[in-house]
């Protein structure tokens, strides 16, 4: 028998209790973060992308311990906050944005992939990490501007045949000129699925033509974070 997952969050909360997902402050179960965290997230502009609030904040703090801090367990409070913002998803499946193969072996795991785990196992949808790659490694968006953004990923992603015939999302981390998801989206659509939307954690407004996040320092997951990573992907496929 398989217990409902919220069953086994609720378990594993009692064996672990829930943190902040900005400053590690003791939240509430359900709860992604702590009150004063929370009230420097903003909601989303309105977009073609449902994301869970606009980029700053915590929600700017916890996506760079996710991305950067080798913190894959924030994934969890995030996701959730993510499967709440989704609202109904009519798809076969969910396809994390990949990072290049340079940037996976750096970070340790794709936190786009353990966003999208995270939703796929609380709709009981599948996660398909293998139907969209990266052709080649382009700069990390976050240091270019809006004309460099789009001209850095045309092109960058390949799609496999085994999309075919598929309703997908797209699922990011952050979404900002919307660059990533067209480029990704076209390799999917090409190689003929149907690509009905993305889901991003945070929608962030690029000021001109200048680069809206300095560039942290990658830190190396330590073993458990890996673990926590590989936990997070290993969900019911
Ligand atoms: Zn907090």
């Amino acid at each position: 028998m398989r217990l409902p997952s919220r069953a086994v969050d609720l378990f594993a909360a009692l064996l672990s209790p829930p943190r902040c997902a900005a400053c590690d402050a003791a939240v509430p179960f359900l709860r992604a973060f702590c009150a004063a965290c929370a009230a420097t997230c903003l909601p989303p502009d309105d977009g073609p992308v449902r994301a869970t609030g606009a980029y700053g904040g915590a929600m700017a703090t916890a996506i760079s311990r996710l991305k950067f801090g080798g913190r894959p367990d924030v994934a969890v409070p995030l996701g959730d906050l993510l499967d709440a913002a989704a609202g109904a998803l009519d798809v076969d499946a969910i396809v994390p944005v990949p990072l290049g193969r340079e940037r996976l072996r750096e970070r340790g795991y794709n936190q786009a992939a353990l966003l999208g785990a995270r939703v796929g196992r609380a709709r009981g949808l599948p996660q398909e990490t293998s139907w969209l790659r990266r052709a080649r490694e382009s700069a990390p968006q976050a240091t270019l501007g809006r004309a460099a953004r789009a001209r850095n990923v045309a092109g960058a992603f390949a799609a496999s045949p085994a999309c075919r015939g598929a309703r997908v999302v797209l699922v990011d981390d952050v979404v900002t000129t919307g660059a990533t998801l067209r480029a990704a989206e076209e390799a999917l659509e090409e190689a003929g699925a149907r690509v009905i939307g993305g889901l991003a954690v945070a929608v962030a407004l690029l000021d001109g033509d200048a680069p809206e996040v300095p560039l942290a320092a990658t830190r190396a997951p330590s073993e458990p974070a890996r673990r926590d990573a590989r936990a997070l992907l290993a969900h019911d496929r």
